[in-house]
């Protein structure tokens, strides 16, 4: 890969520091996306991360073909993103503090939450529960795994009660809003953390501004659905660039757990 062209202000950018500004434009500040393996460096101490649930995996309990049968999609999904399901969920540490981890990766079948992401949550959130440590989901998702019919929908319901255990427990629970994080998942787990944090110019909302617009025939903001129009709308708490994200999640970690 050669210096390239970024696709939102159209200047060169230089490869070198693109990779070390952890690929955000160094001119307009774009936020290109991460897979998980690169949020997980982001976010926990070197070596900390250790993965739970990475046994469950995904079947076609419907036998559902579209334009290809779901087991071939699965498959194809596990051999070019180089991980088992959308999301990745395990223990590990920032800046010290245990945390619950769970990062979702567009590059799995666009970050569609069926029943393994929604089991894996399930079971992260438990882990918070038992260890007491505070639960911290990366969001990015196009919603719905719709190779899974009902059982995706449910999903919703399934992270959101066990995420209210996490709640009754009194346990700080942050979500992270990647571009972009629509569908079922804006509509469940991401939106009801105690805190939300923001990268700048994510997409965050249930339908997207081309649905939106066929369905209501109107002109919409050219924000629409972005972070910054977010923040004014109070729908997240902030708005944090990439490289201050684990900075700042400490400095929330501090101050609610000391
Ligand atoms: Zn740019």
């Amino acid at each position: 890969m050669a210096d390239f062209e970024c696709e939102k202000c159209k200047k060169i950018i230089d490869l070198d520091i693109f990779l070390k500004n952890f690929k955000v434009c160094p001119n307009c500040n774009y936020h290109y996306s991460l897979n998980s393996e690169e949020r997980i460096k982001l976010i926990a101490d070197e070596g900390s991360f250790n993965e739970i649930a990475a046994n469950i995996k995904s079947i076609d309990f419907l036998n559902f073909t579209d334009s290809k049968p779901y087991k071939e999609r699965i498959i194809e999904s596990q051999k070019k993103s180089g991980i088992s399901e959308a999301i990745i969920t395990g223990y590990a540490k920032t800046g010290g503090f245990n945390i619950a981890l769970g990062v979702m990766d567009f590059n799995f079948m666009g970050g569609s939450m069926g029943s393994v992401v929604g089991e894996r949550i399930k079971l992260l959130a438990d882990l918070s529960i038992e260890k007491k440590v505070p639960l911290i989901l990366i969001c990015s998702s196009g919603g719905a795994r719709m190779q899974e019919g009902i059982v995706s929908l449910m999903q919703m319901a399934k992270t959101v009660s066990a995420i209210n255990k996490v709640k009754e427990n009194k346990i700080l629970y942050i979500s992270v809003i990647t571009n972009p994080t629509t569908g079922g998942v804006s509509a469940s787990f991401a939106t009801i953390a105690d805190i939300i944090i923001a990268e700048p110019q994510a997409l965050f909302c249930f339908a997207g501004p081309r649905v939106v617009k066929q369905t209501i025939k109107k002109e919409l903001p050219s924000d629409f659905g972005l972070s910054e129009r977010n923040l004014r709308n109070g729908q997240i708490d902030l708005i944090v660039n990439r490289k201050d994200l684990k900075e700042k999640i400490i400095n929330i970690l501090k101050l609610f757990l000391n």
